[in-house]
């Protein structure tokens, strides 16, 4: 009945792998809990500010010692739960590991296995898609034909957000920082135009000259320095929805911001959000996303990393812009 299983724990200043033998029976009769094999792991920005314990944070901080958890798809492979059986595929919160307990299986939701990756319920079909899909509806309240600027636009969200953007007849440009990735933006993913931030010596003139009238909507997904661009940029009655800031998530948060009197010069809306006080658009989300996909309409990447041992590595590379479309771990394909 025990199984040998690796996990990652997180520790003061790194994950360390831990090889550990797990009990299966840990699932008592009238505990309620499940017991999955995790299949695939989600990467994710957030999971950094997880790592110190910032006050005021929506989300507690991980436990030095204990194994980092974050969004994943994984197995049912025992239950002592109504609602799950042996072999449901789930997707909510597991552990970096091989198999997991979960005691609240409430938080897992069951996939309804058809022709779509199993891996998209943690990039398209999970959080990150969700994000896209809440915060460019519900947060940019986009019109036809407005001028729209992405940043981080190949990533998991950003890739979404220009998808959704074109779909709903707007203009859109992305930033991203590699070469590779504005190919991508522009060939694969139907952006208008791409550039690559890192080889721009003035990102407001880079954003004058791909938007000589102005953006309507900024979907940011960095802050800093590409924020107090886009500031300036702003047409009147401009919205700035404030996802995420991940050209701050590893020092401190202090950006020099200048430019936030262009809030009243331009009246513009910024907004942070986040995707979880949407979550009663859930259902509409998933049904648009599929059917879209289903007819070619949203293309979807990812950068699947196999091994829970490299996981590590690939978060970490989320901050130096390493993941080329959504970063995930394939710990087991079934
Ligand atoms: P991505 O897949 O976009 O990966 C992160 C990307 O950020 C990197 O690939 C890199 O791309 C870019 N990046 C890293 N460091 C910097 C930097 N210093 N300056 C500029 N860009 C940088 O991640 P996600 O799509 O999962 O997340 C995007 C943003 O959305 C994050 O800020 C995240 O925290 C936020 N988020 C917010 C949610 C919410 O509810 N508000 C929910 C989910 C995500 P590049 O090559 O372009 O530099």
């Amino acid at each position: 009945k025990g199984y040998l299983t690796t996990g990652l724990l997180l520790k003061e200043t790194s994950m360390e792998l831990k090889i550990d033998k797990f009990d299966f029976s840990v699932v008592s009769k009238g505990s309620g809990g499940v017991v999955v094999k995790n299949l695939y792991l989600s990467c994710d920005p957030y999971m950094r500010g997880r790592m110190r314990d910032f006050q005021g944070s929506y989300i507690p901080p991980f436990v030095p010692g204990s194994v980092i958890e974050g969004f994943g798809v994984s197995k049912v492979v025992n239950s002592d739960s109504p609602n799950f059986k042996i072999g449901d595929l789930v997707t909510g919160i597991t552990g970096w590991e091989e198999y997991s307990l979960i005691k609240k299986p409430e938080q897992l939701r069951k996939i309804e296995t058809d022709d779509i990756p199993l891996s998209y319920y943690v990039g398209l079909l999970g959080m990150p898609g969700f994000t896209a899909y809440a915060g460019f509806y519900e947060v940019c309240s986009p019109k036809k034909g407005e001028f729209v600027f992405v940043s981080a636009a190949s990533g998991a969200v950003g890739q979404l957000v220009g998808q959704l953007a074109k779909l709903h007849g707007c203009y859109v440009v992305g930033s991203a920082g590699t070469s590779e990735k504005i190919d991508l933006l522009k060939n694969k993913l139907g952006f208008d135009e791409a550039f690559n931030y890192k080889e721009e010596p003035n990102l407001d003139e880079a954003l004058k000259r791909y938007f000589p009238q102005g953006i309507d909507i900024y979907f940011d997904n960095v802050g800093g320095m590409m924020l107090d661009a886009a500031l300036v940029n702003m047409r009147v009655h401009g919205r700035i929805a404030v996802c995420g800031m991940v050209s701050l998530q590893s020092l401190s948060y202090t950006d020099g911001i200048q430019n936030l009197y262009m809030l009243i010069l331009k009246r513009i809306t910024m907004t942070g959000f986040l995707q979880s006080d949407f979550l009663h658009l859930h259902p509409q989300f998933l049904e648009f996303i599929i059917s879209n996909y289903k007819q070619g309409k949203i293309v979807y990447i990812e950068d699947m990393n196999e091994g829970l041992e490299n996981a590590p590595a690939a978060f970490v590379g989320l901050f130096t812009g390493k993941n080329v479309g959504k970063q995930v771990i394939c710990v087991a394909r079934d």
